[in-house]
């Protein structure tokens, strides 16, 4: 980021209000790195506490503490976690930017609403990863392997047993056997997780180039015996599999899994409904105590068929947790990692003093989902 020594947009700060999140998309060492970027900052009274930090720290930062109502009236640009609701909305003036992840890949009624308000909408899902210059803004790749993580914690508190071999006067308990579906940027972590706690871990992926990145974690690969050699789309993503192939990865995944004590899930593919990987079959053919943690789990399902956000024991006694959530449930790291991502968005748009696009940018194009030609926050600034 550029030095620059007036501060010349406003940024703004809500509380996030849904009941699963405690993070905060502005952390205090943030206010700072945005003020050199010619970015002043308002924050809502409390929007920190709940990720550990309080007005105090912001106003120490540099940082003004506000209401709600003076956040909205007087940002250029807005940064949320959990996008803004059709009544938030209807608050904000028109001409200002709204950044997050804005569900661009599925809703387009709700990119139309943004459109309609006057809005110019930043939609992250929209960063093109690969590009260098888009490293420090990927929220998707800083909160996925957060979740990882914590995925394996939470698995690991679920179950009846340890995850490593354990010698005792009593007896050698053996280790847990963990499988984790989906070796992405989650997978990867939740590998590196689980192998830090002991357990003998394996895991599997459609695109082909995830299994040099599993056996380097040192976890063993799952071979489907089944040929996914195309199983790479475009942009490095997976692609989405035809249903005969669906049906075919189903029944291997089904009859593989009942090795396993954990199943941990994390595949998605993006702008689409999630994979299911293990249907009800496969649920039905682990033994009792076993846990399943699908961080896929969402309103449109998941990768396990029947899950659902929150906890629920089948009758065979297999315990399965739906729990997209979870990056907010490591609230300080998550919020700080995430801060950076939305403020380097933000920064990269500071133009001249002024928030404004370039139709000539790649990263601009991909990342400005409504209101795209022009850049009405900058008028009259
Ligand atoms: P994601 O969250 O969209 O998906 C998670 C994983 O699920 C992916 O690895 C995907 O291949 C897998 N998956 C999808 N359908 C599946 C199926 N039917 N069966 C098994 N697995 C399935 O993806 P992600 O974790 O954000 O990243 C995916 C890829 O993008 C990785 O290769 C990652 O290295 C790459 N990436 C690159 C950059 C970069 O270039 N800077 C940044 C981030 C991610």
């Amino acid at each position: 980021m550029a030095e620059t020594a007036q501060a010349t947009v406003t940024f703004g700060v809500l509380n996030e209000t849904s009941d699963h999140e405690s993070r905060v998309a502005l952390t205090p060492d943030i206010v700072a790195r945005l003020r050199k970027a010619g970015v002043s900052c308002l924050i809502e009274s409390g929007a920190g506490v709940a990720a550990n930090y309080v007005d105090e720290d912001y106003t120490k930062a540099g940082a003004e503490v506000v209401s709600a109502d003076d956040v909205i009236s007087r940002s250029d640009a807005l940064g949320f976690i959990d996008r803004p609701d059709a009544e938030l909305i209807a608050r904000m003036k028109p001409g200002t930017w709204v950044i997050g992840m804005l569900g661009s890949f599925t809703d387009t009624d709700y990119i139309a609403s943004l459109e309609q308000a006057g809005l110019v909408g930043v939609g992250i899902e929209k960063l093109p990863r690969q590009l260098s210059s888009a490293q420090s803004m990927d929220e998707m790749t800083s909160q996925n392997s957060v979740m990882g993580y914590k995925a394996v914690l939470v698995a690991a508190n679920a179950y009846g047993s340890f995850f490593p071999m354990m010698t005792t006067a009593a007896g050698t308990i053996r280790p847990a056997k963990v499988l984790i579906l989906g070796a992405g940027i989650a997978g990867l972590q939740a590998i590196g997780t689980a192998r830090r706690l002991g357990a003998v871990v394996t895991a599997y992926d459609v695109r082909p180039a995830a299994q040099g990145e599993v056996e380097s974690l040192g976890a063993k690969f799952l071979d489907l015996g089944l040929d996914f050699s195309k199983g790479q789309g475009e942009g490095g993503y997976a692609r989405q599999l035809t249903a005969e192939e669906q049906a075919a990865q189903q029944a291997a995944v089904d009859e593989k899994a009942a090795g396993f004590d954990v199943i941990i899930t994390t595949a998605k593919v993006p702008g689409r409904k999630p994979p299911m990987l293990l249907t009800k079959a496969g649920v039905d053919g682990l033994k009792r105590g076993a846990v399943i943690v699908d961080c896929a789990a969402s309103e449109l399902g998941g990768n396990v068929e029947g899950s659902t956000v929150g906890t629920q024991v089948t009758e065979g006694g297999v315990t399965i947790i739906g729990a997209p959530y979870l990056a907010s449930e490591v609230t300080n790291t998550a919020s700080n990692l995430l801060a950076r991502n939305v403020a380097d968005v933000l920064a990269h748009f500071v133009r001249d003093g002024k928030l404004a696009m370039d139709l000539n940018e790649e990263l601009d194009n991909a990342l400005v989902v409504a209101g795209r030609a022009e850049a009405p926050a900058a008028e009259g600034k």
